[in-house]
Parts: C-alpha cells; sequence; structure tokens
C-alpha cells in the first residue's frame, strides 16, 4: 500500500516545517495557510479519518487533542484563542485520507465556517 503524504512526512521523505514531535504524534506547519498559524497535527499510525477511528484508538485520539491544545500554547496561541477543526470525508472538505487536526489561530475566525 503505498504512503500517505503526511507518512512521507512523517518518514522524512517530504520536507515540513515541524514544531512538534514525540513517539506518537506529529506536528508541522499547513502548506497553505488558511490563518497567520495554521498547524496540523496527526498522529503517527494511520488511521484514514476520524470515521475509520477504532475503540483501540481511544486513547490516541486524547493523546492527538491534549497535543493540539500543547502545540496551540507552544506557538502563542492560548491567550488569544485558536480553531480545530477536523475533516472527515468529502463533504467534509477532507484531501489527505490520515487523520489530521487543524490547529488555526492568529485572526478571528468566522461561524459558520464556509
Ligand atoms: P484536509 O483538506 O483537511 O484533508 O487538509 C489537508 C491539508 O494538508 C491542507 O490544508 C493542505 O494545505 C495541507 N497540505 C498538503 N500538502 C502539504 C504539505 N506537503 N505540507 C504541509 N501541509 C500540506
Amino acid at each position: 500500500m503505498s504512503k500517505t503524504l503526511f507518512e512521507k512526512i512523517i518518514a522524512r521523505e517530504i520536507p515540513a516545517a515541524i514544531v512538534y514531535e514525540d513517539d506518537s504524534v506529529l506536528a508541522f506547519r499547513d502548506i497553505h495557510p488558511q490563518a497567520p498559524t495554521h498547524i496540523l497535527i496527526v498522529p503517527k499510525k494511520l488511521i484514514p479519518r476520524l470515521a475509520e477511528a477504532k475503540a483501540e484508538d481511544r486513547p490516541l485520539l486524547g493523546q492527538l487533542l491534549l497535543k493540539a491544545a500543547e502545540v496551540a500554547d507552544k506557538v502563542g496561541l492560548k491567550k488569544g484563542g485558536y480553531r480545530l477543526v477536523i475533516n472527515n470525508g468529502a463533504n467534509g472538505g477532507e484531501t489527505v485520507p490520515h487523520l489530521h487536526i487543524h490547529i488555526l489561530g492568529g485572526r478571528h475566525m468566522n461561524w459558520p465556517p464556509g
């Protein structure tokens, strides 16, 4: 099975501006930022999308959320606030089939989203 784009970034086969890494997650800057700060945080384990996550992934999903908050704090977004986004499937706007959370900040986010 061919690697996802994000597996290639995890394997350092594609360059990325990495802001955080540990044994289970990697965070790096989005190549097409939609806000002054736009970071993606991904599990190193390939879960294609949230809808494909299994009960056994519960600790990893918790870790991903907690690390998203840690990374947001690390890059200075805690005080002003930020938005986390998970796009799931075609109508959700998912383009890379490897679960990721968008961390967006540095400007006011509108609601409803487009
Ligand atoms: P999604 O549309 O939710 O699947 O998000 C995929 C995101 O990956 C988009 O925001 C893209 O801009 C971003 N992206 C695509 N290629 C790269 C890359 N090589 N490095 C960093 N981010 C990327």
